[in-house]
């Protein structure tokens, strides 16, 4: 009700998601600094979510330290930081809702029994004779995916034929980031998604799941992502090192350059994201 009386606009509620599997390096502050800007842009709020729900690789203490690199960047989260771990009940209660709707069903297949490729529908109709579950797979329906990405432009994808059915909760018990992230951004009222654009990938089939847990998907943009010298995309198992936030103006400034911006200059971080808030509203017409 409260979203038509404001004329069907939502407010914008943005976030940033990190996984706890060490500190943020350059990398992970571009969806930082990204998420944080469009936020500031559109006077939003900006979210903090621990994405804490892959418990094998979740490195005790990295929430904490990603808290104090981002305070010592000046980026403040709205709200207090949100746990995936602590969101048990919310992921079963959606997995609740496509049980009853007949849209997810146990899978028998082990990684070693797949073709490369998409799901080939294997355990859709039942598992084979004397095989258990192990994982369990959304029924994706047939059909285009199409969405507008502010940063890439428009996007299609024919989920069904390219990905297939995809698992929801995965063989070790744990829910799949696919399913916990629609259902937080859902339950957190995002409005705008801003990530690294190697989870642009993932944006089709989060919209599909979306709509059948009636969840009305947000807007997005896929930034672009760092890279190694390798080519690789620069991340935490590529040893990327921690922000150099002893020089937080030198970092935040790395961070804007690689998001093509020219080099802000200001005397204190406050006018560094004063700047740099305009520039953003500028440059994607933010009014
Ligand atoms: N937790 C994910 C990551 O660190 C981000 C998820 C998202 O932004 O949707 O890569």
């Amino acid at each position: 009700m409260a979203l038509e009386v404001q004329g069907g606009k939502r407010p914008y509620i943005g976030r940033f998601a990190p996984s706890p599997t060490g500190p943020l390096h350059d990398g992970s502050l571009l969806a930082a600094m990204a998420s944080f800007l469009d936020a500031r842009a559109h006077h939003g709020k900006w979210l903090l979510r621990i994405e804490d729900i892959d418990t094998p690789r979740v490195v005790p203490g990295a929430d904490q330290i990603i808290m104090t690199q981002l305070r010592a960047l000046d980026m403040h989260w709205d709200e207090p930081p949100t746990w995936q771990s602590r969101n048990m009940d919310r992921y079963q209660a959606a997995f609740d809702t496509l049980m009853a709707e007949h849209l997810v069903y146990g899978c028998a297949c082990t990684r070693q029994e797949l073709p490369w490729g998409a799901y080939p529908g294997t355990c859709r109709e039942g598992l084979p004779a004397g095989r258990q579950a192990r994982a369990w797979r959304f029924k994706v329906p047939p059909g285009m995916e199409r969405f507008h990405d502010r940063w890439q432009g428009p996007q299609e994808q024919d989920v069904a034929g390219e990905i297939g059915d995809f698992i929801v909760r995965r063989a070790d018990g744990l829910w799949a980031y696919q399913m916990v992230v629609v259902v937080d951004d859902g339950a957190q009222g995002i409005s705008d998604i801003v990530r690294g654009e190697d989870l642009l990938d993932s944006t089709a089939r989060q919209r599909v799941l979306a709509r059948h847990l009636h969840i009305d998907y947000p807007r997005v943009m896929h930034i672009p992502v760092l890279m190694d010298d390798d080519g690789r995309k620069l991340s935490k198992q590529n040893h990327a090192e921690p922000l150099d936030i002893a020089h937080p103006m030198h970092t935040l400034n790395q961070a804007w350059q690689a998001l093509g911006f020219p080099p802000v200059v200001a005397s204190d971080l406050a006018s560094f994201w004063a700047t740099a808030k305009s520039q953003w509203a500028k440059r994607f017409s933010v009014s």
